[in-house]
């Protein structure tokens, strides 16, 4: 059995594609440029002009790798395009999608939004029977499984493959004559259908429509396959049926608050409603709320909306710098705080404190801003946050880390207070969280706040994801 630390499963991405266009190379890298949030690390765009593929691709910024040149070297009226992050020691070019083959049934391009569980069996036995993997990502199963399928048609091989891998997946593929965007049966990561003109497009999250002027039709739904090409869209639902399991965080944190997922209105309104919820579970008599910018400020407002507490600006990002979070050295994570955000006194001076973030993961984002208020003056430091405690790792598509990481997974509330030196903590509760987000509460996969993880682990993934680590 072939070992794959945790660290490699976590995998936060944006996928886009666009069929029938003549700019689709321009108007993909806008949609990756608006996708931007959901992963810094590289970028990759592949076009097609029905004949021959084109590929680019970079580390670092969309912005930065898309110049001019670059852009006129991606030719043809379909594209597909990928935003990657992930954790070190994966973050090499070799790693950024679409990844792309030539085989059996003609080219074929593939970017993978999800992490799948089963990637590293798969990888072994493909392994056995000879395959050569050009990359370390689990997506680059899926290429190898349609490549081995005994299907006649390269659809049937696409559903063959899909059909025996486990986790997420929001997939588009490029081939030569059309895009195919799938959803896992569970529904774990986003994916909208869009129109622009003749043209049909596919992307993680609404706001790379808005940015290229094109209307939102509709989502992918859990288990969907979609073809597009000249005859338009073609629909089908390939896969075993089972519960939707859509990820919960993409609403307190990971998508854009001005995108609309999983076929709800924009996640803007979600977020505030957690606030509001928040404040309707744990008020506070204080004087002022203040978010934690960016991701604290619609539950803030929802906070402050709730509470009756005026809101205010406490603390400022500089928005040059990247997602603390997402910083490869921890040294430059802890660092990363006073980097990215400052006090300011006028505000904070002898006042009681209501500070809203979103999420708690280690803890250490949280105590660097309590400490910054504090030093600024403020007489007490109420954290909300707008999420339940983080206990788990998501081993679908979410980038949290090892669970001895999670402070809330070995911490109590009480404890996670003395740490952060906040006067008070308090999180929402599940059921409040549930409440806030659109529709029934049993669609959404809670798996990072419960353990209740939606694909029962077969125990050689237990081990190999690291359920079982020695601390627990
Ligand atoms: P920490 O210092 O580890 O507790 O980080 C908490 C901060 O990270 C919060 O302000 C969150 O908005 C943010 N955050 C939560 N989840 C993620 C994620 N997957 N990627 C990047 N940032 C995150």
């Amino acid at each position: 059995m072939r070992l794959i630390t945790p660290d490699k499963f976590h995998d936060e991405c944006a996928v886009f594609g666009i069929c029938g266009h003549r700019e689709a190379a321009n108007l993909t890298y806008l949609g990756l440029y608006a996708l931007q949030h959901r992963g810094q690390e590289g970028s990759g765009i592949v076009s097609s002009n029905g004949e021959d593929f084109f590929h680019e691709k970079g580390m670092g910024l969309v912005a930065d790798i898309y110049t001019k040149p670059v852009l006129k070297r991606l030719p043809g009226q379909m594209a597909i395009g990928h935003n990657r992050y992930s954790t070190a020691g994966e973050s090499s070019l070799k790693n950024v999608q679409p990844l792309i083959v030539n085989f059996a049934f003609g080219n074929l391009a593939l970017a993978h939004n999800g992490n799948l569980i089963n990637a590293s069996m798969l990888r072994s036995e493909l392994e056995a029977y000879g395959a050569i993997f050009q990359s370390t990502t689990d997506s680059e199963v899926i290429i190898h499984l349609i490549a081995h399928s005994r299907a006649e048609t390269l659809l049937a091989r696409v559903i063959d493959a899909l059909s025996q891998v486990r986790g997420a997946f929001s997939v588009v593929l490029l081939t030569d004559d059309s895009l195919i965007a799938a959803r896992d049966p569970y529904g774990f990561r986003p994916l909208s259908l869009g129109h622009l003109k003749d043209s049909w497009i596919v992307a993680s999250e609404t706001c790379a429509f808005d940015l290229i002027g094109a209307e939102y039709v509709r989502e992918i739904k859990p288990g969907e396959l979609v073809v597009l090409n000249s005859e338009g869209v073609t629909s089908y639902s390939p896969f075993a049926k089972t519960r939707s399991a859509m990820c919960v965080f993409e609403y307190v944190y990971f998508s854009r608050p001005d995108s609309k997922i999983f076929g709800g209105k924009a996640v803007y309104l979600t977020r505030k409603e957690l606030g509001r919820q928040l404040a309707r579970e744990a008020w506070v008599d204080a004087d002022i709320v203040i978010p934690v910018p960016d991701s604290g400020v619609p539950a803030a407002m929802g906070y402050a909306e709730g509470s009756g507490i005026p809101f205010e600006t406490g603390l400022i990002r500089n928005h040059y710098v990247g997602r603390t979070f997402i910083e490869p050295e921890q040294s430059i994570r802890h660092f990363g705080v006073k980097i990215k955000l400052n006090a300011i006194p006028e505000v904070l001076e002898g006042k009681r404190v209501v500070v809203v973030d979103d999420s708690i993961v280690r803890g250490t984002t949280s105590r660097k801003i309590v400490k910054m208020i504090r030093q600024a003056g403020a007489r007490e430091i109420h954290m909300r946050i707008s999420s339940p405690s983080i206990v788990s790792p998501c081993f679908y598509g979410i980038d949290t880390p090892t669970r001895k990481e999670l402070i809330g997974s070995s911490h109590t509330i009480q404890e996670t207070r003395k740490y952060i030196t906040a006067d008070s903590l308090a999180y929402l509760s599940l059921d409040g969280m549930l409440k806030a987000a659109p529709g029934a509460p049993d669609h959404y996969c809670t798996a990072c706040f419960t353990e209740d993880y939606p694909i029962p682990f077969t125990k050689a993934e237990e081990m190999q994801l690291g359920l079982f680590e020695p601390s627990l």
